[in-house]
This record gives C-alpha cells, structure tokens and sequence, in this order.
C-alpha cells in the first residue's frame, strides 16, 4: 500500500532534471534499470487479445502485452501460429515413436529389424524437425528451442550450438527447454540434464523466464581481464 504513497520515480526525477548533476545521473540509472525490468515489454500476445481471448483487456493502453491494433501484433501472432504447428508436429512424432518402440518389443526376426529401422527414422526426424524450426532464428539469432527433443539428441545439438558459437567467437545463446508444466513429455528432464551434466555455470536458468537457458561459453584464457 505505502509504495503508491511515494511519488513516482519520473517526477522526482522530472523535478530535477538539468538542476542537479547527480539527480540527473539517478534518473538516467532509473531508466536503465526499468528498461532491462522491462525487457519483455509488448513482446507476447495479452491473454485477452489471444484467438481465444475476449478481446477486451481490463488494462487497456497500460497492458504490458501485444494488443490487437500493436505494430507488433500481426508479426507475433503469425508466429504463435507456426510454432503451435511445429510442437504439434513433434508431439504428433513422440507419438508415432511410442508406437514404433510398442511394436518393436513385440516383433522378432526381419519384422524385428523393419520396426527398428522405422523407429529409428522416427527418432531421428525429432531432432531434425528442432533443427528445421530453429535455422530461421524465430526467436532471433542463438536462441535455441528445444522442445521435444530426447537426452541424446539434444546432447548432439548443444555440441553442435557449440562449435557454431565459438566459430562465430559468440559467448552466450538461449536454450528453450519449456518449464514442462503440463508436458507428456517431461521436458523439465532437459532442463536438469544442461544444468547438471554439464561444468557448473554452463547453463544457468534465464531470471525473466524459467524455461529458459543461458548458456555461457567461457572466454579464452588470454582475454581475462
Ligand atoms: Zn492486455
């Protein structure tokens, strides 16, 4: 309650401004950090505005979302669109993979080696279908969304980031591991898997959002400061 009592951090700072070197200085720390608190500003659709949605928003122009009639609304939508496609497309995969791998138990002799060969194929189009949505940079370059990647695949990819990264001499990328709410396919396991398989402080959970990755790839020794 107390905290809307206080003036706001605009008009101290708008009261001083050009009076006072060191206010001015305050003021220009405030916009820095309200900038960075507000990284993700009008970024996503608002709840409200979604296809789903009611079209109305009780925060109107102060909604920190994408409204309908947003200069970046059209764009990100069309994105939802096609992302909800690939992870369909990937769960559609997991579930053909169940099956193969049902079979595969069941079957003996040359059928044995047909239901293997095909589950195979299938276990390898998972990681392809990653790679396919992630080439065109939806979410802009070394951001990397993993869903629906197995253990092993991903383990291939993140080698793979790798030696993109330290080719391109590029210390930190985004990995997309989901926070697995709601997941049939336990992508919390992914998340667990970078963090603890590989050297500490590797990949360190991103602070705006938990099912998200940093990964920091250490400078060479002759660049420590
Ligand atoms: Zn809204």
């Amino acid at each position: 309650m107390s905290v809307y009592l206080r003036p706001t951090k605009p008009r101290t700072a708008e009261t001083s401004l050009g009076t006072n070197g060191e206010n001015e200085l305050v003021n220009n720390e405030n916009v820095n950090i309200s900038k960075v608190e507000n990284k993700k500003y009008k970024t996503e659709i608002c709840v409200n505005h979604k296809q789903e949605g009611s079209g109305i928003c009780p925060y109107g122009d102060v909604c920190v979302f994408l409204h309908k009639g947003d200069e970046q609304f059209e764009k990100r939508l069309e994105f939802e669109v096609k992302r909800q496609s690939h992870v369909e497309s990937i769960q559609k995969l997991h579930a053909d993979l169940a099956k193969a791998t049902e079979e595969l138990a069941k079957a003996t002799g040359k059928l044995a080696k047909q239901k293997q060969a095909l589950r195979d194929k299938i276990y390898n189009e998972i990681g392809r279908k990653v790679r396919e949505w992630n080439n065109p940079h939806p979410n802009g370059p070394y951001y990397y969304d993993v869903h629906g990647m197995t253990q092993p695949l991903l383990a291939e990819y993140i080698q793979e980031i790798i030696a993109k990264m330290e080719m391109s001499n590029v210390h930190q990328a985004k990995v997309e591991t989901g926070k697995g709410n709601h997941s049939p396919y336990n992508f919390p396991a992914l998340k667990t898997f970078l963090v603890t398989e590989y050297p500490r402080g590797m990949f360190v959970p991103d602070e705006n959002n938990s099912g998200v990755l940093i990964l920091t790839l250490e400078q060479s020794c002759s660049k420590i400061e």
